[in-house]
């Protein structure tokens, strides 16, 4: 098994470290599927969730100025 996450015994992934989210995203910004993000079934769930929360921040981060 090679999941980036299990590997680093990382459970929760900090959705404030994008330079990791951005090694499972695609150029356009997509996640990656499992087959190409080599996560196992709970680190591909929570890259999802970590990614999403990212993205919200984000968009709180460009209304609030
Ligand atoms: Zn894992």
């Amino acid at each position: 098994m090679h999941c980036y996450f299990c590997q680093r015994n990382i459970k929760e992934i900090n959705f404030r470290d994008t330079r990791a989210l951005e090694k499972f995203m695609s150029a356009l910004g997509k996640i990656r599927s499992r087959k190409k993000t080599g996560l196992c079934a709970y680190h591909q769930r929570r890259l999802a969730q970590a990614i999403k929360r990212a993205r919200f921040m984000a968009l709180m981060s460009y209304t609030k100025e």
